[in-house]
C-alpha cells in the first residue's frame, strides 16, 4: 500500500515507539489517528507530525475499554472518512516473579492485579482494536493492514509471566487475523522488538541495562526508529501476511 494520504490508527501513539511510528508514517504522507491516555503526550506528537506536513489527530481512549474503542473508531472514520491500517502498540508491564520462597515458605508473588492489568491493556486492548478496525475496513471496503506489537519476551522471560503471555497472544492473534481477514483484503502481521531505548526500558536500573546490552550480538539497545521503519515495511509491502518480524539486534539467534 502506498502510504500517501492513508489513514492509520496507532494506539499508544503519544510517546515511545508509538511516537516514532507516527513520525515515520507522517514522513511517508500518511494521516494519523493517535490514541492514548495522556493529552499532553498526544499534543506533542501531533505537533511533531504537523512539522512534517502530516494531518494527525489525537483521541483519548483506553484500549481495554470496549466503549472507548468503539467510540475511537467511530470518531476516526467520522473525522477522516476512511481507514486503512492499525498499529496495536499500546502496552504496559507489571513485572514480578511468579512465586516466592523465603525461609522455607512458598507463596504466590505475582498478584491478580498485576495479571489482570497487563491482560486488559496488552491482550484485550489488541483484541478490541483489531476487531473494531477490521469491522470498519470491511464496512468501508478499504483494503488494509493490522500490525500487532509483540516482544522478544513472547518466548518467555523471568519475572514476566503476565507480559510474556500477552505478547505471545498478540503474535498469535495476528496469524489468526491473517488467515481470517485475507478474504476481505486485510493483512495482519506482528513485530517482536528486542530491548529498545524508550521510557519503558530506560526505567530499568542502569546496571541491568548494561548487562542486557552486553548480551545482545549488536551490543546496544535498539532505536525506536528501527521498529518504526519495520511498521512502514509491513504496511507498504502487500505480500507480507501473518509473519512476526524479530527486530532485536540478534538477541534470539
Ligand atoms: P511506552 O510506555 O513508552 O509507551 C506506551 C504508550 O501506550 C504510552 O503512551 C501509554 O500512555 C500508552 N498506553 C498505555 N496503556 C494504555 C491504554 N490502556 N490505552 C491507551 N494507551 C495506553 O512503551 P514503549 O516502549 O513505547 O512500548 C510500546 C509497545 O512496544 C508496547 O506494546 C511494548 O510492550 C512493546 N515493546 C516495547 C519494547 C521496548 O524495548 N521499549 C520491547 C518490546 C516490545
Amino acid at each position: 500500500m502506498d502510504l500517501q494520504d492513508k489513514v492509520i490508527v496507532i494506539t499508544g501513539g503519544g510517546r515511545g515507539l508509538g511516537r516514532a511510528m507516527a513520525l515515520e508514517l507522517a514522513s511517508k504522507g500518511a494521516k494519523l489517528a493517535l490514541a492514548d491516555l495522556n493529552q499532553q503526550d498526544l499534543d506533542e506528537t501531533i505537533g511533531l507530525c504537523a512539522e512534517l506536513g502530516s494531518e494527525a489527530r489525537g483521541y483519548i481512549a483506553n484500549v481495554s475499554v470496549e466503549a472507548d474503542v468503539e467510540k475511537l473508531f467511530d470518531d476516526v472514520v467520522s473525522d477522516f472518512g476512511t481507514l486503512h491500517g492499525l498499529v496495536n502498540n499500546a502496552g504496559i508491564t507489571r513485572d514480578g516473579l511468579f512465586i516466592k520462597v523465603k525461609d522455607g515458605k512458598v507463596a504466590a508473588k505475582m498478584t491478580m492485579d498485576q495479571w489482570n492489568l497487563v491482560m486488559d491493556v496488552n491482550l484485550t486492548g489488541t483484541f478490541l482494536c483489531g476487531r473494531e478496525a477490521a469491522c470498519k475496513m470491511i464496512e468501508l471496503g478499504t483494503s488494509g493492514c493490522i500490525v500487532n506489537i509483540s516482544s522478544v519476551s513472547r518466548s518467555g522471560n523471568m519475572g514476566q509471566t503476565n507480559y510474556t503471555a500477552t505478547k505471545a497472544g498478540v503474535q498469535a492473534m495476528a496469524v489468526t487475523w491473517a488467515k481470517e481477514l485475507s478474504r476481505y483484503g486485510i493483512r495482519a502481521a506482528s513485530i517482536a522488538p528486542g530491548y529498545i531505548g524508550t521510557e519503558m526500558v530506560m526505567s530499568m536500573k542502569p546496571e541491568a541495562l548494561e548487562k542486557i546490552a552486553a548480551g545482545i550480538p549488536a551490543k546496544r539497545l535498539g532505536k525506536p526508529e528501527e521498529i518504526a521503519s519495520t511498521v512502514t515495511f509491513i504496511l507498504e509491502n502487500d505480500y507480507v501476511n501473518g509473519r512476526c518480524f524479530e527486530i532485536d539486534g540478534g538477541l534470539r539467534i
